[in-house]
């Protein structure tokens, strides 16, 4: 392998080892991928069915733009490739992280009927690229959950399409998904919603408890 998949599938391990320890990426749960190469499109991609916490760099598969595997791997990618794929594609991404986080999950429920979350005024929206103020307003789009793969990347094309500036989307009572220019980037990008939606979620908890 290239000393670029390598290097990244060492990184995509050890990203994958600190959110399975946060909790947002338990027992099998989420996936991690970024571009190795765009012509033609190779990608480092996490395997199907293999404990988040356990994943190794070896592990890591190299698949092209149809989700089929080009290294001498054995494993199955991960069933979400294709969402992977057109992340890349249509956001020119060079890395795509997805978190099935307690919080996530709850918020991408709580607020399905509105098809999206609007997240405003926090500091943290500035760990977000481009965004330069607490002063921001961050919507993040809900797109029904679905085990056809084809037909939720084709929804997931025409959300990106409507809504440009979104740094992520929610898949309804499923998780969370985020890029960037970079698997650094896309990691901040990880860390700031997954930040954002907790800290919604709980206060919204708050105040009802105490009727505020
Ligand atoms: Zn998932």
């Amino acid at each position: 392998m290239s000393d670029t998949f390598t290097e990244l599938a060492a990184n995509l391990a050890s990203i994958a080892k600190s959110f399975h320890a946060r909790g947002w990426l338990l027992g099998t749960s989420g996936n991690l991928s970024a571009v190795v190469q765009r012509e033609p499109l190779r990608l480092a991609m996490s395997p199907s069915g293999i404990d988040k916490g356990e994943l190794t760099p070896d592990q890591l598969l190299s698949i092209d733009d149809n989700a089929r595997i080009v290294s001498r791997h054995s494993g199955k990618p991960s069933d979400e490739s294709l969402l992977h794929i057109r992340i890349v594609k249509d956001r020119g991404a060079g890395a795509v992280l997805h978190t099935h986080s307690i919080w996530n999950t709850i918020l991408s429920d709580l607020y399905a009927s509105e098809g999206g979350v609007t997240i405003e005024g926090y500091e943290m929206l500035k760990g977000l690229q481009g965004v330069q103020t607490h002063d921001h307003s961050e919507w993040l789009p809900i797109i029904e959950n679905s085990q056809d793969m084809a037909a939720l990347a084709e929804v997931v094309g025409k959300t990106l399409n409507e809504h440009k500036e979104a740094h992520g989307f929610l898949l309804q009572r499923h998780g969370l998904y985020s890029w960037g220019d970079s698997l650094a980037q896309a990691k901040r990008h990880i860390e700031i919603l997954e930040f954002l939606l907790e800290t919604m979620g709980r206060t919204s908890f708050i105040k009802r408890k105490h009727a505020i």
